[in-house]
């Protein structure tokens, strides 16, 4: 398989190029150059299938033959091995519970099958490939543990000192091995900065083979695609209408969704559930396209003002305004909303929803209304206990820790303390470099 820059201003790559690069060399995203759909037998007899099978069959097209099969379906294997189970919350409105991995957040999938093709690729090459990575919160922690332990692959990690939660904090600083943790004392968008600066550097680039792991890589997210497979199979009902709600800031996991449904899943319509952050939202209101600075929410994993993969969601709908409108729908949340939906859920039906997944629901509520025989899933992206200030404050209740989290709070932390100064970052790096060379 091929993969293309849709800024159409460099080489075509093969899977194994696109995901060790990231971005193309014009800066813009990689996609498949064809899609096929899977076999219709696969999708009619669903339930009699494995997740890690249908994950295989859905994935291989994409990797082409640069992973043997054998060993594409360990990765695939290892990749899925947690629950993604389905919650009737309401009739006809379902919660598919992505929290289920090591790190209890959805980003657990990309990053587990985007590290382990890193170390199939990392085995041909003499040179280690270095994961730099900026964390606001979330994807430091699955990209932590997803790559722990990869032969071959180095992981630098950089979070603002003091704007992550305790456990996500945790969750970068404890792991040690190939796993660097960098304490930056600045925002966020320092530390993005930072990143940002180091892929540009000609001189660390010609030591060091460094690479991204944010959801603009393909190998990050193509993989998602799986959650909406399953999902499909363990609906009990498969004649009504589907409406699929999905949480969006990036809009990767949405799009992987729209990629699933290219595959020949029966999905009848997708709704993107924005908070504040909705410049796609007021897109297909307007039809103007005006990304804007992004502003702080309850749901902060969405809080996009420039989702980074909306171009491949228009690139699958042949990039005509008309054809994504009928495809797709956008709703748009205050936190106050989401605070009564959150407050309501749990009122009326015991079940906990986390801000993100609140976001979803509530997306999903409005468009039944506007869908006759239909049923909706919603993503539930997050644990809520990984927004646990949030959920107490908003439900007045304690939410229980999970016990596989509970050790990681006594565990002793371990990062490099950094100034918000790219010339400490360049240090940091080139000196892993020489160690790494002797
Ligand atoms: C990353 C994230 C999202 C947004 O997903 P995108 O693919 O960026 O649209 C939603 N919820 C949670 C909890 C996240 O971590």
């Amino acid at each position: 398989m091929n993969y293309f820059s849709l800024n159409h201003n460099a080489p075509k790559v093969k899977f194994s190029e696109a995901v060790v690069k990231g971005l193309a060399p014009d800066k813009g995203l990689y996609f498949p150059e064809s899609i096929a759909p899977l076999s219709k037998e696969l999708i009619d007899n669903i339930e009699r299938y494995s997740k890690e099978e249908i994950a295989f069959q859905a994935i291989k097209q994409f990797v082409g033959d640069e992973i043997n099969e054998v060993e594409l379906k360990r990765i695939v294997a290892e990749t899925v091995n947690f629950d993604f189970p389905l919650v009737e919350v309401e009739p006809n409105v379902y919660s598919l519970e992505l929290f289920h991995g090591p790190t209890l957040a959805f980003k657990d999938v990309g990053a587990r099958f985007m590290a382990r093709c890193l170390g199939a690729f990392s085995k041909f090459d003499e040179k280690k490939v270095t994961v730099l990575v900026a964390t606001s919160g979330d994807t430091g922690g699955a990209v932590a543990d997803g790559f722990l332990g990869v032969d071959g692959v180095e992981v630098v990690i950089l979070y603002p000192s003091g704007k992550v939660s305790d456990i996500q904090e945790k969750q970068l600083t404890t792991l040690g091995k190939n796993i660097k943790a960098v304490e930056v004392k600045g925002t966020f968008d320092d530390c993005q900065r930072m990143v940002k600066t180091a892929f540009l550097d000609e001189d660390l680039n010609n030591t060091l083979n460094l690479t991204s792991a944010n959801s603009i890589n393909v190998a990050r997210w193509l993989p998602q695609m799986f959650y909406y497979f399953f999902a499909y199979q363990q609906l009990k009902d498969k004649t009504k209408n589907l409406i699929i709600s999905v949480p969006s800031g990036n809009f990767g996991n949405i799009c992987a969704g729209m990629m699933a449904k290219r595959l020949g899943l029966p999905i009848d319509l997708f709704v993107a559930s924005t908070n504040a952050n909705k410049v796609v939202t007021e897109y297909l209101n307007s039809g103007n396209y005006e990304p804007r600075p992004s502003v702080q929410t309850i749901s902060n994993a969405m809080d996009v003002g420039e989702p980074s993969n909306f171009i491949r969601i228009e690139e699958l709908h042949q990039k005509s305004f008309n054809t994504l409108k009928t495809a797709l729908l956008s709703f748009s949340y205050s936190d106050e909303q989401t605070r009564m939906a959150m407050k309501d859920v749990k009122k009326h039906t015991g079940y906990i929803l986390d801000p993100h997944g609140a976001v979803g629901y509530l997306g999903l509520k409005d468009a039944l209304k506007n869908v006759e025989n239909a049923q909706g899933v919603f993503l539930e992206t997050a644990h809520p206990c990984k927004f646990i200030n949030v959920v107490e404050d908003t439900l007045g209740e304690k939410v229980d820790i999970p016990a596989k989290l509970e050790g990681l709070l006594s565990k002793e932390k371990v990062a490099v303390s950094l100034e918000n100064n790219y010339d400490q970052l360049k240090e940091l790096l080139l000196k892993s470099a020489s160690i790494q060379m002797v």
